[in-house]
């Protein structure tokens, strides 16, 4: 990958995270190792991606966006996901209302008036990128009172390496020494376990991240602070725009029953719709009710209704349902069952939506975690996760040569070979029956060392350990008597005025369901030690160690003993 580059010195650099979406970007830095994200001078967080030029100035963000109404020839919106990529093969579907992605020797360029006078400018999306990119960092530069050297950002699992390198092309026009690109879910699972209150815990977390034009779900194995992505999902029909267009048709269509005309033919009243659609649907993750007012919105028909949010639930139904499939499929991806997910984090703009969680809340079982501001009171800001993670790398990285960046800290959030089966121990249970403890857990990115401590027999002597495989299954029992969850079962509370049935969750109805567990199966036997003399209530220490190549390494000993058993076994 050949790469244009700014390279500082680690004492000279100034570090923020970035995370540049297709519809919104965000800067984040770290104040005594938390991150923080930054508003820059519009007090915007969540600063929309976009550059708009009128009567010879330029304006970005949230002041840019405002343009897509009045000015939407000069303004350039929904570009970042044509970086690096041909013009062949993108998809203009949501420029329909600003400038149009043009063909320029098959990359893509937008025809703008930049300036006051004279001929319009056709920019590159490259230059269209660099100079967005100075406004972020003339933002955060301006917050934290001196320049902004430096930044982590983070791209989607399927950003391939043409846009890897047009991205940092992109930065290092603008200036912008890039130390690392990270993955966005990783980046999300980072401003997590960053917390002080966090655990560090090996576990399985799926990242729902719902954006505006795009959904990707990633299922990540976080073993021992180290990231492995199992499977990914990446959706284009499933976002905020989707829940967007139900809004604006539901009110155009209400506006056509009274007016006779459909508001959508005209490009400034669909504009229109699409802002306050927007600011409605954001209303509606919040509270129960909501309002939608145009001013002049078609033949200077001015336009006043609300909508609540069953109301709202019931017409987006079948988006909502789109979200819940992405996430299954991603699971389902990773050969895993909802009964392996310990965590959901929920991250993106269109991650606030109530419904997406209590959905979500149904197809795992209760032992998950739903990390969403609806569903956990303590769950951090979906739209900041991704900037915080990347504020939160770029503050561990910072001092280090840039050279060492790179070979160092790839691996750890990049896709690394992993054990697919659990490495465990056979131990006795009460019963006296033959129980796996699992040592090892599956997905555990090697090399991975752990280790447990067995007891021995009551009495002592000689004991034998036995190395297994493990996997999982899922056990099902008959229906047991139904236990009501207030947290996963809440209805939502207001009234449908028009009488709608808004109770559309799948396992609200009366049938008993099913019990489902996941239950180890004791695998085949990898080693098996024996251990002479034991002493009265002592216990056995396993350490099994699986080195990168995947070969197991297994030392037994009695825990207080100096001598031990020790044997290794080829992949
Ligand atoms: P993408 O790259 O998919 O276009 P993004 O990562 O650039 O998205 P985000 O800020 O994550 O952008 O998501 C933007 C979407 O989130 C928009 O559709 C926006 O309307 C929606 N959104 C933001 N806040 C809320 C909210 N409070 N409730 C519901 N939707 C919201």
């Amino acid at each position: 990958m050949s790469e244009s580059k700014v390279s500082v010195a680690p004492s000279e650099r100034t570090v923020i995270g970035i995370t540049f979406g297709n519809s919104n970007s965000s800067i984040a830095c770290t104040v005594d190792d938390k991150a923080e994200v930054i508003a820059n001078e519009d007090g915007d967080r969540q600063i929309p991606t976009i550059l708009s030029y009128a009567d010879g100035d330029e304006y970005y963000g949230q002041q840019a966006k405002a343009f897509l109404i009045r000015n939407p020839k000069n303004t350039v919106a929904y570009f970042k996901d044509f970086l690096g990529k041909d013009f062949a093969a993108v998809d203009p579907t949501h420029n329909h209302a600003s400038a149009h992605p043009e063909d320029v020797e098959g990359t893509v360029s937008f025809t703008v008036q930049e300036k006051e006078e004279g001929e319009a400018s056709k920019l590159s999306v490259s230059e269209v990128t660099t100079r967005y990119l100075r406004r972020l960092i003339e933002a955060a530069s301006e917050y934290l009172g001196k320049k902004v050297t430096s930044a982590v950002m983070t791209v989607p699992t399927n950003f391939g390496d043409k846009q890897k390198v047009a991205l940092l092309a992109a930065a290092a026009a603008a200036n912008l020494e890039v130390l690392q690109l990270i993955n966005e879910p990783v980046a999300a699972a980072l401003a997590y376990d960053a917390r002080a209150e966090a655990e560090v815990q090996d576990k399985i977390v799926v990242v729902a991240d719902l954006g505006g034009t795009r959904s990707d779900v990633t299922v990540v194995a976080s073993r021992s602070g180290m990231y492995t992505i199992l499977a990914t999902v990446h959706d284009y029909d499933f976002h905020g725009a989707a829940l967007d267009k139900v809004l604006i048709d539901h009110f155009a269509k209400e506006f056509m029953k009274k007016h006779q005309v459909d508001p959508r033919e005209n490009a400034r009243s669909l504009a229109k719709l699409k802002a306050e659609a927007e600011g409605t649907k954001k209303a509606l993750s919040l509270s129960a009710n909501a309002s939608f007012s145009i001013e002049s919105l078609a033949n200077g028909i001015d336009f006043t209704s609300s909508i609540n949010r069953l109301r709202y639930e019931t017409i987006a139904r079948s988006t909502f349902e789109g979200f819940t499939r992405l996430v299954d499929s991603a699971v389902k991806k990773a050969g895993l069952d909802a009964l392996d997910i310990d965590e959901v984090i929920l991250s993106g703009g269109t991650s606030h939506t109530p419904r997406i969680a209590v959905n979500l809340g149904y197809l795992f079982p209760q032992t998950t975690k739903i990390l969403a501001p609806s569903t956990t009171p303590a769950a951090i800001n979906p739209s900041e996760l991704n900037a915080r993670g990347a504020a939160l790398q770029a503050s561990l990285i910072q001092e280090y040569e840039a050279e060492d960046i790179d070979q160092s800290t790839h691996a750890a959030v990049t896709t690394v070979p992993h054990v697919n089966n659990a490495i465990g121990v056979i131990s006795l249970n009460e019963a006296g029956e033959e129980v796996f403890v699992p040592v090892v857990a599956p997905e555990t990115a090697v090399p991975a060392r752990r280790t447990v401590h067995v007891a021995a027999p009551k009495d002592g002597g000689d004991v034998l350990v036995k190395i297994v495989e493990g996997n999982t299954h899922i056990k099902v029992t008959k229906p047991e008597p139904k236990v009501k969850d207030e947290s996963k079962s809440a209805k939502v509370e207001d009234a449908d005025e028009d009488g709608e049935d808004s109770d559309f969750s799948d396992d609200e109805d009366e049938e008993e369901e099913e019990k489902r567990e996941k239950v180890w199966k004791i695998g085949s036997t990898l080693a098996e030690a024996a251990i002479r003399g034991v002493k009265k209530g002592g216990k056995v220490e396993v350490t099994i160690l699986v080195d990168a190549n995947l070969s197991v390494t297994v030392t037994t000993r009695e825990v207080g003993a100096k001598t031990g058993v020790r044997g290794t076994l080829s992949a």
